[in-house]
């Protein structure tokens, strides 16, 4: 019996919260912010979907009371110090605190052991690229799947009309398999639990946001466009949250695109005037 979570299924607990968590004889999957929640349950490891601060905000101090820590190959460098992603995210120069979302701002964790070859308790990983490059879901043997940011329920779009994506190919591919599972229920990292027979509308519906966005950023391009155009035009049509922070991760995912339909051969870039441009062929 844990006091702060709830029985989902068989022997599967989930931690609701900022950043939902989830446990199983012994493991947890991600944690959130609040350290209290997890006082009194027993946790030998913890597994992490990916390296964003608010999927492993208190792996550190699990760690230093006993716990082992397994996360993706891809995430290791993110998890163990924040900075690299900081750094990615501005080419690898050093940006202003303004400019970085909280979300890449936590305390690192030393990694003992990759998630390729891991076996945990009746849980699964399921590779989920496309978030990032090794995000990583789990399933349980309950019929449970904790999906991490893989998958965007409907309530979230209207706060988050751009999720962030470093590969929206990936994306799409992490998508069409999670579509092959059905679970008995879905526990995205953020946002309600969603019934086994409700799953397959959801990705569908993400899928659709992201064929939306790929068919709008194609118009925008019907003109040449410099790569900041293609950034303003499209956080504008989806009326993305304007600040710093914000604009930050919506320059990676608008990259993310830009760079699907180039190798989808749907979009070509080129440099002129010392700027990058793009336009749709
Ligand atoms: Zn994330």
């Amino acid at each position: 019996m844990l006091e702060n979570a709830r029985l989902l299924a068989g022997s599967t607990w989930v931690f609701p919260g900022l950043t939902a968590s989830g446990w199983r004889e012994g493991c947890l999957i991600d944690t959130g912010p609040v350290e209290e929640v997890y006082e009194g349950t027993p946790i030998e490891q913890v597994v992490i979907t990916h390296g964003h601060a608010d999927h492993f905000s208190r792996a550190a101090a699990l760690r230093r009371a006993g716990a082992r820590v397994i996360a993706a190959r891809e995430e290791v460098a993110l998890i163990e110090n924040p900075e690299v992603n900081i750094r990615g995210m501005f080419s690898w120069a050093k940006p202003s605190d303004e400019m970085v979302t909280r979300l890449f701002q936590g305390e690192g964790c030393a990694i003992d052991g990759y998630i390729d070859g891991w076996r945990g308790p009746g849980i699964e990983p399921v590779p989920l690229a496309g978030h990032t490059l090794g995000h990583t879901g789990f399933l349980t043997c309950d019929g449970v799947l904790f999906t991490g940011d893989a998958l965007y329920v409907r309530p979230m779009w209207g706060q988050h009309p751009l999720p962030y994506a470093i590969d929206v190919g990936l994306a799409l591919t992490s998508l069409r398999l999670l579509g092959t599972l059905s679970p008995d229920w879905l526990v995205p990292a953020h946002g309600e639990i969603v019934p086994g027979d409700e799953v397959g509308a959801e990705i569908a519906h993400h899928i659709g946001r992201i064929e939306s966005t790929c068919a709008l950023v194609l118009g925008i391009l019907s003109e040449p466009r410099t790569t900041e155009a293609v950034i303003a035009q499209v956080s504008a049509s989806l009326g993305v949250v304007e600040n710093a922070a914000q604009y930050w991760l919506s320059v990676t995912t608008v990259k993310g695109y830009l760079a699907y339909l180039l190798e989808r051969g749907e979009a070509e870039f080129y440099v002129e005037s010392h700027a990058g441009w793009w336009r749709a062929i």
